[in-house]
């Protein structure tokens, strides 16, 4: 640390990304959740094209997405701000709206802790019932912002809208943000709620089923008046968030419905299959509404299946903390090459520990 640096920054926790630099390095990456098919061909032509105009800056306003996407979810385009990625929006939910606090479920989203504690935001982490969120613990939150991921990661469950609602219901004081980060891989959209619900916000990210994670665009969707507050404080902060040949980008991925379409199919099938062999391997898999899985062995401890794995150059997601999930691993759906792969040297992996 340097001599020169705010006190108020010398204990900070960032976002743990040494998992994705290693994947760099040839191996088979499952553990970042990102698509592993690329962008659709009118993407990459969408973003040459944009790269002429580079001598200008770009719209801060994003109005061509906003349009769109309005258009998509029958909304007003002043109900739409944009992020770079949705972490960024995350970011800005956490400094703006959570003078009161937050409340999230106790495994989640990690960032979500990160952000609470970098803006000092008084949070309670909120246990879940086998796995799954229990609206009922969530009726004495006092006006804390509420934080729900569905589908919640890393567990892969959905949860059902009525469920969002009872939430939204029972706490007309709190903000609701959804993050639906995963959601078009089989989760139903609380979208539908947001004519009837003002303390909804729901974010939504191009990383996963639109292969944009190395673009960064993220949306939110809620009330006028919410967005209006979000874009203040990104106006304020960065009011050029969303580089040009990144909304080119997002604006040719939505203009191929037909393309991405495909690989969510495509996705599910190679999911349920992957499922059905790591259970013919004794693994116990959660039921994935997303594109990974979240998977414990009879036997074998999760921090040995990593790290047999990693010898062998594939990287998937584990997590020593909290300890009721460090004997699950977080496995990415990849290619079906990338799976046949996997499963095969996880045959051997699980053979050898019989032995
Ligand atoms: N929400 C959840 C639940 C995630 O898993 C992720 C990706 N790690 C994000 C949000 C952020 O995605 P991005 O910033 O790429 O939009």
């Amino acid at each position: 640390m340097s001599k020169f640096l705010h006190t108020k920054y010398d204990s900070l926790t960032p976002y743990d990304t040494s998992g994705e630099v290693e994947s760099m390095k040839g191996y088979i990456r499952l553990n970042t959740n990102e698509s592993p098919f690329p962008p659709s061909p009118k993407v990459m032509s969408a973003v040459l094209e944009a790269s002429r105009g580079l001598n200008y800056y770009c719209d801060p306003e994003c109005s061509q997405l906003a349009a769109k996407i309005a258009e998509m979810f029958s909304l007003k385009p002043s109900q739409i701000v944009f992020g770079n990625g949705s972490d960024e929006i995350l970011n800005f939910l956490f400094m703006a709206f959570c003078e009161k606090g937050a409340a999230f479920p106790n495994i989640t989203y990690s960032f979500y802790k990160i952000l609470a504690k970098f803006h000092g935001v008084d949070y309670i982490p909120v246990p879940l019932k086998n796995f799954r969120v229990d609206p009922s613990y969530y009726k004495n939150v006092k006006g804390r912002t509420i934080f729900l991921a569905n589908p919640n990661a890393p567990t892969s469950l959905a949860m059902p809208l009525s469920e969002i609602e009872e939430i939204l219901t029972s706490n007309p004081e709190s903000l609701v943000v959804v993050d639906e980060a995963y959601v078009d891989f089989g989760a139903d959209s609380a979208v539908t709620l947001l004519p009837k619900y003002g303390n909804l916000v729901i974010t939504r990210t191009f990383s996963k089923s639109r292969s944009l994670a190395g673009a960064r665009l993220g949306w939110c969707m809620t009330s006028e008046e919410t967005a209006a507050d979000m874009r203040n404080i990104k106006n304020t902060l960065t009011p050029y968030n969303i580089n040009a040949m990144t909304q080119a980008a997002g604006l040719a991925s939505l203009d191929d419905e037909e393309y991405t379409r495909k690989n969510i199919d495509m996705i599910r099938m190679i999911r349920g299959n992957t499922k059905s062999r790591l259970q013919e391997m004794e693994f116990e898999v959660l039921d994935s509404s997303t594109n990974f899985l979240f998977a414990k062995h009879e036997t074998i401890s999760g921090e040995e299946i990593f790290s047999s794995l990693k010898k062998y150059r594939i990287m998937i997601r584990h997590f020593s903390n909290p300890p009721a999930i460090s004997d699950y691993n977080r496995i990415t759906v990849g290619t079906p090459e990338q799976m046949q792969i996997f499963l095969e040297i996880m045959r051997g992996i699980t053979k050898n520990a019989k032995q």
